[in-house]
């Protein structure tokens, strides 16, 4: 693979400064081709669970560019257009337990208008003391302000902006490690809302199955049944967080189709645009809507391009794109035996612990090899050993470091356009296993030559 452009080469600011980044000059299907002429096999849909139908799609590109040229913008504050209405409308028949959709451009907006919506249902019901939140530890809901508060992670993510983000309170995840039944979780539940006091929480907001935080994890249904019934009890709402689950991503339209409760409002985005347009959403159900009806009618406050006409008119595309290639029936169906392939072509390895996942999102969780369960020692960066052998390898996968909060450890995420083929599935599925043997090797020298403690083993 090639070197890349480093942050001395250019007027971009990075991410990381001390990283070369290659650069992508087109894409074809999962094909990611650099302007150096390599070639790499996306498994990750543009490296953020994107792109879930594949690079270059033609009937995408001109239905923006058939957009565009009608028009492509105005302000949803003075007028709507039928790329909107008719994309709700659409929605709302793939997700028909809900009530009302709202666009927004990306995952962050539409999860901020989801806390918005939450603590506006409270209001209209002349309950304004309930504006907490209550969130898993491990997750990740975005980067603005109110979204960042959302995770648990503050040593991790959240430093140095702690100052700006209030306080909620946070779940330890019910992973096998530490919570195998969802009983402890539950219990951690029932002491923050007697700490809190039930009547002043807003909402429950979690990812039904993690995506980067804690890739291909969701909690045993026990927790949710639990969950469900402390809903029913103390009158808070739960919002699904469904930016990568959504759109079909697990083999459902929505993650909460396949789980023991319905959510009272969710966020979908990523698959949602394609990666052809930036495009997110808000769905609610009735009675959420119904506060707003009967109360006030008035919801305020939005993003400049919430509901525009070029990205809805994407997301009508991409949806009718999904609907005639029965893709979500294609990840439902391939979804299980890719866990089992993936899980096959891992096994042996000492460094792999689980492999979990649901649909086309799957997760890798990287342990200690010394005695096959503890986290890798945090000092070795195992994720970003995975990720730049996986460039070396001609692969894109997106790994998640392991925190030092102690939730997790090392974990690799894959997230394949689901109009790979079995024949590209297959090469990721290789490719990656070459990866690991590598990384595997290589924390194996390291180890033998420093022998680091191995901390948040918890
Ligand atoms: N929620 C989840 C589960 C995500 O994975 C992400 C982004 O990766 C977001 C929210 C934030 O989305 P965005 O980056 O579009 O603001």
């Amino acid at each position: 693979m090639t070197a890349g452009i480093r942050a001395d080469e250019t007027n971009v600011f990075p991410r990381f400064l001390d990283l070369a980044y290659p650069n992508i000059g087109r894409g074809d299907g999962v094909w990611l081709y650099t302007t150096d002429g390599d070639r790499i096999l996306d498994a990750c849909s543009g490296g953020a669970m994107v792109a879930c139908l594949g690079h270059g799609v033609k009937e995408l590109a001109n239905a923006a560019a058939d957009q565009a040229e009608r028009i492509a913008y105005f302000y949803n504050h003075h007028f709507t257009n039928r790329p909107q209405e008719q994309l709700a409308n659409r929605l709302l028949e793939v997700a028909p337990e809900m009530a009302r959709v709202k666009f927004a451009s990306g995952g962050s907006e539409a999860n901020e208008a989801a806390i918005r919506l939450a603590r506006a249902y409270h209001v209209e019901l002349g309950q304004s003391q309930r504006w907490r939140l209550i969130t898993p530890a491990q997750s990740y809901h975005g980067s603005t302000m109110g979204t960042l508060a959302l995770s648990g992670r503050r040593r991790s993510l959240q430093e140095p902006y702690q100052d700006y983000l209030p306080e909620y309170f946070h779940l330890a995840p019910a992973t096998p490690r530490f919570d195998p039944t969802g009983e402890a979780a539950l219990e951690q539940l029932d002491q923050i809302l007697m700490q809190a006091g039930p009547e002043t929480i807003s909402a429950f907001f979690c990812e039904p199955v993690s995506a980067a935080a804690l890739p291909g994890y969701s909690p045993p249904a026990r927790f949710w049944q639990g969950l469900a019934e402390r809903r029913e009890r103390y009158g808070f709402l739960v919002c699904f967080d469904e930016i990568v689950t959504g759109m079909g991503r697990v083999g459902s339209w929505l993650a909460a189709h396949d789980l023991p409760i319905e959510p009272d409002i969710v966020t979908i985005g990523k698959g949602l645009g394609a990666g052809y347009a930036p495009l997110a959403a808000v769905l609610c159900r009735a009675r959420v809507y119904d506060a707003i009806v009967e109360g006030s009618r008035e919801f305020d406050l939005g993003h400049t391009w919430d509901g525009a006409p070029l990205p809805c008119a994407v997301g009508l595309a991409v949806l009718d794109f999904m609907i005639k290639g029965r893709l979500v029936d294609r990840v439902r169906e391939r979804g299980p035996r890719l866990r089992e392939e993936l899980a096959a072509a891992l096994r042996g390895s000492t460094i792999v612990g689980a492999v979990r996942g649901r649909g086309f999102l799957l997760g890798v969780e990287l342990v200690d090899p010394r005695d096959g369960k503890s986290f890798l020692p945090h000092e070795l960066d195992a994720a970003s050993l995975v990720d730049d052998t996986a460039f070396e390898e001609g692969l894109l996968v997106t790994s998640t470091h392991s925190t030092p909060d102690g939730f997790a450890g090392d974990e690799v995420l894959l997230a394949p356009a689901y109009t790979s083929t079995d024949e590209e599935l297959a090469q990721m599925i290789d490719r990656f296993a070459a990866t690991i043997s590598s990384v595997e090797r290589a924390i194996g020298r390291e180890l033998a030559r420093s022998p680091v403690a191995t901390p948040m083993s918890r």
